[in-house]
């Protein structure tokens, strides 16, 4: 039962995986194995060749003695300690003398007559080639061999296994080279964001032409950091200015930087650095920059040394820039707040290019850059689209695009339909529809009016956003939703808006209070909501008449790291002065809101009833109850906006 949530989630884009993913315990078995069958290979090796006439039958000396006595023997041939012995009848076997000893010495030992011994063809072959020396050195040989082997391949094992044990220092950039086609990104692939693309494109030009402006003095940038919401673009626009250029690009994550182990960060800043140098004219990109470039030695939580290092080092290799070398650093962050104010001196990133939200014509623009591929029914608007997304990203919009293409692939369309673009807009704002989320009729018929409460109130305020659609279908975690969009983009807003929205925020919790006349769980966040936002009328845009115009807390809420524990920056009078302020907002936004629900009891039955008839009502219908009821819908030229 929640309003639908702001805007402005971070789309998580994954980067390609780093090499050979293969599961670390089924590499392990098979390296087990692989070792096993090495080491049956050399046993085999090492018995074929250290007993080659295995298959000969073996006799002992003596009687060997015997069969000479009876002149069955016809030859020997003694190779070393080992006698081939030939039989008179052809059978030939095998036999070993002492070592040491000669033969004849040998027989007559075991008295042998000389005569005997003088008949038999006795020949000494000296065995000292090749295969000699390897029979009686391969016992030696191959379990050391085999050792050696074991250990190369530990080592590389545990190399693979992603220690690198001997290349943690490097930096661990991924390079996307000019020459790169297929990852080639242009400024035609960025939509909007046209003040950044002009300012970036002073940049394009020194990268391509940097003669042109050293011959004249000029001190080109060396750091640039772009700023904006998550997925308005920043990686993007960065690859764009290396690809405009044609230069190499590398790009590293910022918290790519720190490991466990102290010290890595600061090198792999170096040898990023010199890398980049040496590929120079090049651009190095520091994504998500807050990682390592949060405000320093604040020391809550004990600090981060290796952050603080790692910045150092960055500060240092920014400052050690010459002139002349045409390396220039981009880094991206969403929170420029936190950023340690050394990083924003001159000379280091001063030049400082925001990204805004896209607009509606913007998103138009990126609806088209991303509808490139896709084939599109004749139905297809996409101003409708762009018109009814504000507050989306450009993440936001790609991945609408995407979810459209894959609804229409589900089911089985080889076209993209405007019906398929409307249902992802819901969809990306709010997760998918949850149908199996049964409600009880009870639950059914409190969640109806619940929102019915909203919309009734957001259709009676002037300033409140108009009603575009009512559902009580559960999606993502919200049990029932209703979609307001503005008639237009506003980048400023004012007070009686403000005070409209708490009031429409309101809705749910009055309805249940005096209709149910009890309270629920549901509206807890609706309370949220608007209790936060009468918190930052008075303390940030100096809407409240008692404490005036004063800023008490920066935009970026508190820097945790900043002013240290709580960054109050006010007494505790302030403090008891701004509670009041808040809750008189509140208690009138309350009354505010009980009057309509009071006044209006007609439509709002209407409405949920409706509700729990159909669980949700389009736009149309929902002003023909409206209109049913006297309350006029509002029309864009109603609402006369004032900033
Ligand atoms: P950020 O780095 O600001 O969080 P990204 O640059 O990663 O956002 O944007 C994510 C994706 O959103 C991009 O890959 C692109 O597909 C899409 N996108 C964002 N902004 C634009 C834009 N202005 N034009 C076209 N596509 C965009
Ligand atoms: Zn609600
Ligand atoms: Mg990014």
């Amino acid at each position: 039962m929640k309003m639908p949530p702001t805007r402005g989630k971070k789309i998580i884009i994954t980067k390609p995986p780093k090499k050979g993913p293969v599961p670390p315990r089924r590499a392990f078995l098979g390296q087990i194995l692989l070792t096993v069958v090495v080491f049956f290979f050399f046993v085999s090796l090492y018995s074929s060749i250290s007993d080659p006439a295995k298959n000969l039958e073996e006799i002992s000396i003596s009687n060997l003695a015997q069969e000479i006595s009876l002149g069955t023997v016809s030859s020997i041939v003694v190779v070393g300690d080992r006698l081939e012995v030939t039989f008179t009848d052809g059978v030939e076997k095998i036999s070993k003398k002492e070592a040491g000893t000669a033969l004849s010495t040998t027989f007559k030992n075991y008295d042998v007559p000389t005569e005997t011994l003088s008949k038999i063809n006795i020949e000494v072959k000296n065995d000292r080639g090749f295969m000699y020396w390897f029979a009686s050195l391969a016992p030696i040989l191959l379990p050391i061999a085999f050792i050696v082997f074991f250990l190369w391949f530990l080592s590389r094992q545990v190399k693979g296994a992603g220690m690198q044990a001997f290349t943690f220092g490097q930096s661990k950039a991924r390079l996307t080279s000019p020459n790169d086609k297929g990852q080639k990104v242009t400024f035609k692939d960025v939509a909007g964001c046209k003040e950044a693309k002009e300012e970036l494109s002073e940049i394009v030009d020194f990268l391509k032409n940097p003669k042109k402006f050293l011959d004249i003095g000029a001190r080109i940038p060396k750091g640039i950091l772009l700023m904006g919401a998550p997925g308005t673009g920043k990686t993007l626009l960065a690859r764009a200015v290396a690809g405009e250029a044609g230069v190499s690009f590398f790009s590293i994550s910022g918290s790519e930087f720190v490991e466990m182990f102290v010290g890595v960060g600061a090198s792999r800043v170096r040898d990023l650095f010199d890398l980049a140098k040496k590929a120079a004219p090049a651009i190095i990109f520091v994504d998500e920059i807050d990682a390592v470039g949060r405000v320093r030695g604040t020391g809550v939580g004990g600090g981060n040394d290796e952050r603080e290092q790692t910045l150092n080092q960055i500060l240092v290799e920014l400052d050690g820039f010459e002139p002349n070398e045409k390396v220039i650093v981009m880094a991206a962050t969403n929170r420029p707040d936190v950023l340690d104010p050394a990083l924003l001196r001159p000379g280091r990133f001063d030049r400082r290019v925001t990204l805004d939200l896209p607009d509606r014509k913007d998103r138009e623009e990126i609806l088209l850059i991303h509808a490139r591929k896709k084939p599109f029914g004749e139905d297809v608007n996409l101003a409708l689209i762009a018109e009814r997304t504000p507050g989306f990203s450009g993440a936001d919009l790609y991945s609408l695009m995407n979810e459209a293409a894959i609804l229409a692939a589900r089911e089985n369309r080889t076209k993209v339909s405007q019906f398929d673009l409307i249902r992802s807009i819901e969809k990306v704002m709010l997760g998918p529809e949850r149908k199996s989320h049964i409600l009880s009729k009870k639950e059914k018929e409190l969640t109806a009016f619940h929102e019915a409460g909203h919309a009734v109130v957001a259709s009676v305020l002037p300033y409140a956003d108009p009603v575009h659609k009512i559902s009580i279908i559960s999606r993502g975690r919200v049990a029932g939703y209703v979609l307001k969009l503005p008639l237009e983009d506003r980048k400023l807003q004012s007070k009686k808006e403000f005070l409209d929205d708490i009031a429409v925020a309101l809705g749910g919790y009055v309805v249940e209070k005096t209709i149910f006349k009890d309270l629920t769980t549901g509206p807890s966040n609706d309370l949220q909501v608007s209790t936060a936002l009468a918190r930052d009328m008075v303390t940030k845009y100096g809407m409240s008449d008692k404490i005036g115009s004063l800023a008490l807390e920066t935009s970026g809420g508190k820097p945790l790291f900043g002013t240290g524990v709580g960054g109050k920056e006010y007494s505790e009078k302030v403090g008891a002065m701004i509670d009041d302020e808040v809750s008189k907002i509140m208690s009138e936004a309350m009354k505010k809101t009980e009057k309509i629900i009071r006044d209006h009891r007609d439509v709002l039955d209407a409405i949920a009833a409706r509700l729990m008839e159909v669980e949700t009502i389009e736009q149309k219908e929902f002003e023909e109850i409206l209109i049913a009821h006297g309350i006029t819908p509002k029309k864009k030229q109603d609402i006369e906006h004032q900033q």
